[in-house]
C-alpha cells in the first residue's frame, strides 16, 4: 500500500492536502511543520506510507536522514538561524508520535533558543501559511539554486 486515505501526511504527498513543500523526489517528500518548534522546522516523510520506522525502506530511510541533514545545512544561506540541529523521528505514542505516518523531523538550534522536548509536544502554534511557503521557496532555491 502507497498511500492511506485517512493519512494526513498521504494527502500531501498525493498533493490533496496543502503543504509548504521544501523537496519532492520519488522517495520522500519535505515540507514545512504546521506548528514549528522553531523557525525552520522541516518534516522529511517516506512516500510510502508505514506508521513507525520499522517499515521504511531502506533507501527511504537512508535518504531521509541525507536530505534532513542537506536542509538543515541551507537553513542558514534561506535566512534561518542554525547553529546546529536535531534529527528526532517519535515512534508511538508513548514516545511522543501524533502522526502516524513516519517522519524525520528537522530542527534548526541556536544558542539560547529555549527548545525543550516538553515545549516541543505542548507549547507550539498554528504558522501563518503565506510565511511558511516564502520560506520554503528559499529553503528550495538554497538546496538548489539552478532550478
Ligand atoms: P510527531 O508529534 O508525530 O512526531 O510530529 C507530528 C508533526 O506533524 C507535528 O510537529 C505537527 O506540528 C505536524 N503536523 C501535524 N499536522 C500537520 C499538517 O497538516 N501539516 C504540516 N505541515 N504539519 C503537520
Ligand atoms: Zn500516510
Amino acid at each position: 500500500m502507497t498511500g492511506s486515505t485517512d493519512c494526513i501526511f498521504c494527502k500531501i504527498v498525493a498533493g490533496e492536502a496543502d503543504a509548504s513543500f521544501v523537496h519532492r523526489d520519488e522517495l520522500v517528500t519535505a515540507f514545512l511543520d504546521l506548528h514549528p518548534v522553531v523557525t525552520g522546522h522541516t518534516l522529511v516523510i517516506p512516500n510510502v506510507h508505514t506508521a513507525v520506522a520499522d517499515g521504511i525502506d531502506e533507501a527511504a530511510a537512508g535518504r531521509m536522514l541525507t536530505l534532513g541533514a542537506r536542509i538543515a545545512g541551507v537553513m542558514e544561506s534561506a535566512g534561518v538561524r542554525c547553529e546546529g540541529y536535531n534529527l528526532f523521528l517519535a515512534n508511538g505514542a508513548v514516545a511522543g508520535q501524533t502522526v502516524f505516518h513516519s517522519h524525520l523531523h528537522v530542527i534548526p538550534r541556536y544558542e539560547g533558543d529555549g527548545f525543550s522536548v516538553r515545549r516541543a509536544i505542548f507549547g507550539r502554534s498554528r504558522a501563518d501559511r503565506t510565511k511558511l511557503d516564502a520560506l520554503a521557496e528559499r529553503l528550495r532555491r538554497a538546496l538548489d539554486p539552478i532550478s
